[in-house]
């Protein structure tokens, strides 16, 4: 198998894909017909591959014609490839798993009703933020480069894809376990008049508020993690990212996340803020989390002390002495100007990232086990 031995060997590598031998329409192509047959997977089972609260708001027949398109796009460029010899092998993956989509009824699945409350992975939520991420974030990183020489393809970006993926399938149980945590630990807090008022409130008051309040607490967990040996163990792996760029955030230890999304949320919902206000919410954390890693030039003049920018996170991920333990805020950088913890410095870019000695190792496995068998 020839052709698997090569497809071992590009996902195994790093590196530029050298334009005009076929490579870059390849991996296209190859990276569209693994998501359409994944997409049609769950098509078949969607009680058991997609995330209820997304599939609520879908329009069954735009997804029909996105996976239909995505088909017809992965297939020509292999068709082409193919038929002008370059880069068979890649073209001829991605081949046959469009032919394996088809053979399952690609777009035209029907779609009968179905259990609700079935245990479930959230790959409809992979697929979909994996191609509209990827879609953005590779174009606007071309376009406003921080670093032009940065491959998209750059060291590590194996392990970060890996949390990627990991971090998106297990959304199911990630939003179960923040919810019932939650409820169990902050539930008692709740009062009416409060989230009366709260309800009561004009939406964009409120949104202000659902920001600051998600931050403040954001911040504390954050600082705490930085400060605090035992949390640094799971925080460490966040900061162990060498290139910063759209998919360096993905790196997180999944015990970390949840400890973060129950604390963070757990204000939220205590306030009662409107499912409207909690939507846009999500939207903006979604954005930032991606952008502030971004391999982008953004610094906002002035504004830049008051909302963070990619400027003010890659500070954060600085080797620099004088970045050490400092930007701390997700969306609001003055509350690192209140809390005196904000980068100063006289450069207007770090140097290097990651942690300092590099002493978290690569990959997935490895930096799961990490904060548990780490001797400094
Ligand atoms: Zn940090
Ligand atoms: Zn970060």
């Amino acid at each position: 198998m020839l052709e698997l031995n090569k497809l071992n060997q590009l996902t195994e590598s790093h590196g530029e894909l050298k334009p005009g031998h076929g490579m870059i329409s390849g991996v296209i192509a190859l990276a569209l017909a693994i998501l359409c047959f994944l997409g049609v997977l769950a098509f078949h089972f969607p009680e058991y591959l997609t995330t209820p609260q997304l599939r609520k708001s879908y329009d069954v027949g735009l997804m029909r014609q996105l996976l239909y398109w995505a088909m017809v796009l992965a297939g020509g460029i292999a068709l082409f490839n193919i038929v002008f010899g370059r880069a068979r092998w890649l073209a001829f993956g991605a081949f046959v798993l469009i032919g394996l989509t088809l053979a399952l009824g690609g777009h035209k699945v029907p779609v009968n009703d179905f259990a609700d409350n079935t245990p479930y992975i959230g790959l409809d939520w992979f697929i979909l933020d994996l191609l509209g991420s990827a879609l953005i974030f590779v174009f606007v990183e071309k376009l406003f480069a921080l670093r032009r020489d940065q491959p998209v393809f750059r060291p590590e970006w194996q392990t970060d894809f890996h949390h990627f993926i990991v971090n998106h399938m297990v959304v199911g149980f990630v939003l179960l376990a923040t919810n019932l945590l939650v409820h169990k630990l902050f539930g008692w807090a709740a009062r009416d008049g409060v989230q009366g008022w709260v309800q009561g409130l004009p939406f964009p008051v409120a949104l202000f508020l659902i920001v600051l309040v998600a931050d403040l607490v954001q911040y504390w967990t954050h600082r705490a993690y930085h400060e605090v040996p035992l949390l640094w163990r799971l925080h460490a792996v966040h900061h162990s990212v060498k290139s910063m760029d759209w998919l360096a955030g993905s790196r997180q230890h999944i015990v970390e996340l949840l400890i973060t999304r129950t604390l963070v949320l757990a204000p939220i919902v205590v306030l009662g803020f409107s499912k409207e206000v909690i939507d846009a919410y999500i939207v903006i954390v979604g954005f930032q989390a991606v952008f502030n890693h971004a391999n982008v030039s953004v610094r906002l003049g002035p504004l830049r002390y008051v909302i963070v920018t990619p400027n003010f996170h890659h500070w954060h991920h600085s080797q620099d002495d004088e970045a050490i333990d400092k930007n701390y805020a997700a969306h609001f950088a003055f509350l690192d100007h209140l809390f005196g913890t904000a980068v100063q410095s006289d450069r207007e870019w770090p140097e290097r990232y990651g942690v300092v000695g590099d002493y978290v190792p690569n990959g997935f496995i490895r930096q799961f086990k990490f904060p548990f068998v780490w001797k400094p």
